[in-house]
């Protein structure tokens, strides 16, 4: 269901997302549920709310616990490592660090004081083998997110268990109300549900405004999942060769609620994608041609309005990209026609800027600089073999050039090079 999103507070957004389990590398199914997060926070700047993120590293539970026994290190070490490699990796996807990234170890006096509330108002109690149970029954919502009804559930008792972190360290840094909450929707039951139950019983406020859950990466068909075998790393497609930035582009642009399958075409069109938007700004640098007559200002403009009505449209990325690659095309075509001046290239470029921070694929182009004589030669010469249409030699000094990172691209106006990104 689409509402209008109202924040608490005016020009302000509190955000919590699910983290990561730190027992093993996140694969790129988790990936997307937190790419999916950047690009709604990136768009929630964007639009000049001043954004508080919070993110959650489960650090314990039976998964890290079994792991650091197997591996016989302290839970802390064995966890500390695969922190640092979730860093390592949110930072080659370009994701925007959180503000905040509590941990549950330290955060145990929070979780207690709030299951000791919860006690107390007879929301929970001790059960006969120790552990504390919340009673579902006593609260009447239960169920209102997730729409599970409790009767046709085995779940006659809900046990909190990782689900009190969440409540806790949510409130904790974000208020006891607060405006988006998001996770993948594998997260909704029990654990969002549960998050809801306990906090609203202990508070007696709302606890979240509004919930916004990502569908699952598949993989053929089926849910990509570390139980099921199926799954990538990031660090497995890096190995493979791909650049990260493909597939933060690949796991971003399909509609967060919907399921989509991985493949290795998928990444590579992904790929493709991010060199014709680097392309096309790298172009922009160098123009030099005649004024548009105002066609390149409605452009833009065209693009400023579809860009961002699609993006407040529930996150339409879909129709986002298209409008953007609709663009590339119509500014490329009036660029093979030297119809864009170098004043409108500047605007066509700061707007490419603009729509970068929210896609974050672009990133610093390098623009030309003069070649070394050496390869500039190269270059006159594979121009001459092309002109002789020897496509043979034409070739060959391509690849020659590509091995020391030069790339070449033949367009209207003769060959164009960049150094290829190491
Ligand atoms: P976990 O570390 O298992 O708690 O998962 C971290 C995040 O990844 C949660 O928001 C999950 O819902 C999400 N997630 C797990 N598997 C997938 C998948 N195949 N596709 C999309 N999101 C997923
Ligand atoms: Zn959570």
């Amino acid at each position: 269901m689409k509402e209008v999103f109202k924040p608490l507070e005016p020009g302000k957004v509190k955000m919590y997302t699910c983290g990561p389990t730190v027992y093993d590398y996140a694969h790129i199914g988790n990936f997307r549920a937190f790419l999916f997060e950047d690009l709604l926070k990136r768009w929630l700047v964007y639009r000049g709310f001043k954004v508080t993120h919070v993110m959650n590293l489960t650090d314990v539970d039976d998964k890290t616990i079994k792991g650091s026994q197997k591996e016989q290190v302290p839970l802390k070490q064995y966890t500390d490592f695969y922190v640092k490699a979730f860093f390592e990796d949110i930072k080659a996807l370009n994701i925007e660090p959180a503000d905040v990234y509590p941990r549950a170890t330290e955060h145990i006096p929070e979780m207690v004081a709030l299951i000791k509330t919860l006690m107390a108002k007879g929301y929970a109690y001790r059960g006969e083998d120790g552990s504390i149970y919340y009673a579902i029954c006593k609260f009447p919502d239960y169920g209102k997110l997730s729409k599970i009804i409790l009767a046709e559930t085995e779940l006659g008792r809900g046990r909190p268990g990782w689900h009190i972190e969440c409540s806790a360290m949510s409130m904790k840094y974000l208020g006891e109300t607060f405006d988006i909450h998001c996770g993948g929707v594998d997260n909704m039951f029990p654990h969002h549900e549960n998050e809801i139950a306990q906090s609203e019983a202990a508070t007696g406020k709302k606890f979240v405004n509004y919930w916004l859950h990502n569908e699952y990466l598949l993989v053929e068909g089926k849910k990509m999942a570390k139980r099921f075998g199926n799954f990538y790393t990031l660090r497995d497609l890096v190995a493979k060769g791909y650049d990260p930035i493909a597939i933060r582009y690949l796991l971003m642009s399909t509609h967060y609620r919907q399921q989509f399958n991985f493949t290795f075409e998928g990444l590579e069109s992904a790929k493709g994608a991010v060199d014709r938007l680097r392309n096309f700004v790298r172009r922009l640098h160098e123009t030099e041609g005649k004024d548009s007559k105002g066609k390149v200002a409605v452009l833009t403009a065209k693009l400023e309005a579809c860009f961002g009505g699609s993006l407040d449209d529930d996150l339409d990325i879909g129709i986002a990209l298209a409008s953007l690659f609709d663009f590339v095309r119509e500014i490329n075509n009036l660029l093979d026609d030297n119809r864009v001046s170098k004043m409108e290239a500047s605007d066509v470029g700061g707007l490419m800027m603009r729509i970068d921070e929210v896609l974050g694929v672009i990133g610093k182009v390098e623009v030309e600089e003069a070649l070394p004589a050496d390869i500039d030669a190269l270059v006159q010469k594979r121009e001459e073999a092309r002109k002789a249409k020897n496509w043979k030699e034409a070739d060959a000094i391509r690849a020659q050039l590509k091995a020391t990172g030069i790339v070449l691209e033949d367009t209207a106006q003769g060959v164009r090079w960049h150094k290829e990104k190491a």
